[in-house]
C-alpha cells in the first residue's frame, strides 16, 4: 500500500466529482452558445454549476468566471488590475515574497512593462500582517495580491484584515485562494476581496478547471480574446463537464469540512509532534494558523529532494519544500523568506494530508523517516 501525502500538489478525484463530470459530458454535451435544445441543456448545466459555486462561496452568480485553473485566474486578476492602473496612472503593486509563481511571474512581467512591485516579507511564523501590507501601500498602489493560504508551509494569512486596509487605501485586492478553498471556510463578500482565484484539482475536482471570482464593479480585462463566452470575460467554448465536476467537488468538500478539517488537524498535529521529536527536525510555519492537512519540516544537513526519493522508495509520496523548482537543488524561496538558513531551506519536506490519509499513515511516515536517518 502506497501512502499519498501530497494533496497540496493535487488531490484524488472525488467519486462525486467524477460522476458529475461524466453526467455533464454525456447529457450536456452541446455548445452552450448553440440555440438548439442540446445547447440549451449545456447552458443550463453551466448555469447550475455557476449558481452552486456562487452560493457555496458567498458570491453572486455573475461574479463567477470559469477559467482553466488557478494559474489563469491569478494571471487574469493581476492583469485586470494592471490595466486599470495604466488607465489611472497608478503603476505600483504590493505582493509578498512567498506567492505562488503564477502571481510572482506575472508581476515580473509587469515590471518589464513599467510597474513597480513591492514584495512584503512574511514574519518568521510565515504570516504577512495587515500592518506590514499597509506600510508598503503608496499613493499610486493599484493592487495588493496576498494569498489566503501558503502552498508550501500552509500558513493562513489575515486576508480579511488586508482587504479592509486595501479598501481604506483605495487599492484593489486579489487573493490566491487556491490552497484555501475547500479546506477552510471562504466567503467572498465577507472577505471583501475584489478578486479571488481557486482551482478544482486542489479540492478533489478535475484538472484544468478553475474560477476567478470578480467583485461586481471591479475592473476587468479579459486575458483571452475570442467569442463572447462568460459574458465576454473569458473567450473559448465553456468546459461544462469541468464546471459541473468543480461544483460537485466544492459542494462535497464544504459539506465534509467541519468533520474532515478536525480529523486532518488532529493527524497533522500528531505527525508534527512525532517528527519534531527527532533531533534536528523543526516545524516550518505557525503551528496553529495553518491548513488542517499541512506538515512542513526542515531537516538541516539533508537535501529535501533526496529525502523525497528515499521516502518514495519506501512507498511514501510527499514533496520537498521546493516542489515548484524540482530538478535544481535551490533552497526553498518560501523558507528563505521566513528566515530559514540555506541549509534548513534545502532540507525541507512537505506532507500534505487529505482524505486518503489515516493515523496509521502518519505512524508509517514517522518510522520511515527515522529509518532513513538511522541508516546514515
Ligand atoms: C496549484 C496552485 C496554483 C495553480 O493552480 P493550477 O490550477 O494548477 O493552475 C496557484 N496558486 C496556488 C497557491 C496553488 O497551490
Amino acid at each position: 500500500m502506497r501512502i499519498y501525502a501530497d494533496h497540496a500538489a493535487t488531490t484524488v478525484l472525488r467519486p462525486a466529482a467524477l460522476d458529475a463530470t461524466r453526467r455533464a459530458a454525456e447529457n450536456a454535451f452541446g455548445n452552450p452558445s448553440s440555440l438548439h435544445t442540446a445547447g440549451e441543456r449545456a447552458s443550463a448545466a453551466l448555469a447550475d454549476a455557476r449558481a452552486a459555486v456562487a452560493s457555496l462561496l458567498g458570491a453572486a452568480p455573475d461574479e463567477v468566471i470559469f477559467t482553466s485553473g488557478g494559474t489563469e485566474s491569478d494571471n487574469t486578476a493581476i492583469r485586470s488590475a494592471a490595466e486599470h492602473g495604466k488607465a489611472t496612472g497608478r503603476r505600483h503593486i504590493v505582493s509578498t515574497e512567498f506567492e505562488h509563481p503564477a502571481v510572482l511571474r506575472t508581476l515580473e512581467a509587469l515590471e518589464k512593462d513599467g510597474f513597480t512591485v513591492s514584495l512584503v516579507r512574511p514574519d518568521e511564523r510565515g504570516i504577512v500582517s495587515a500592518a506590514a501590507v499597509e506600510t508598503a501601500i503608496r499613493e499610486d498602489t493599484v493592487l495588493v495580491s496576498v494569498m489566503l493560504a501558503q502552498n508550501e508551509i500552509g500558513t493562513i494569512q489575515p486576508a480579511g484584515e488586508i482587504a479592509a486596509v486595501c479598501r481604506s487605501r483605495g487599492a484593489l485586492f486579489h487573493t490566491d485562494a487556491v490552497q484555501a478553498v475547500g479546506h477552510i471556510p471562504v466567503d467572498f463578500h465577507a472577505l471583501g476581496a475584489d478578486y479571488l482565484a481557486l482551482s478544482a484539482h486542489k479540492f478533489g475536482g478535475p484538472r484544468g478547471i478553475g474560477v476567478l471570482l470578480v467583485r461586481d464593479g471591479a475592473p476587468y480585462t479579459p486575458l483571452l480574446l475570442g467569442g463572447g463566452q462568460e459574458t465576454g470575460r473569458r473567450a473559448g467554448t465553456e468546459n461544462v463537464p469541468g464546471a459541473a465536476g468543480l461544483a460537485a467537488a466544492l459542494g462535497e468538500a464544504i459539506r465534509e469540512m467541519p468533520a474532515e478539517s478536525v480529523r486532518l488537524a488532529a493527524l497533522r498535529d500528531g505527525l508534527i509532534a512525532r517528527l519534531t521529536e527527532i533531533p534536528g527536525v523543526m516545524l516550518n510555519g505557525d503551528a496553529t494558523m495553518r491548513l488542517p492537512g499541512n506538515v512542513n519540516v526542515s531537516v538541516p544537513g539533508w537535501s529535501g529532494e533526496n529525502l523525497v526519493l528515499r521516502l518514495d522508495a519506501l512507498g511514501i509520496e510527499c514533496s520537498s519544500g521546493s516542489a515548484c523548482c524540482s530538478g535544481d537543488e535551490q533552497p526553498s524561496r518560501v523558507l528563505r523568506a521566513i528566515g530559514r538558513t540555506d541549509d534548513e531551506a534545502r532540507g525541507s519536506l512537505r506532507f500534505s494530508l487529505g482524505c486518503t490519509n489515516t493515523e496509521e499513515d502518519c505512524s508509517v511516515i514517522d518510522s520511515a523517516l527515522r529509518l532513513i536517518f538511522s541508516e546514515t
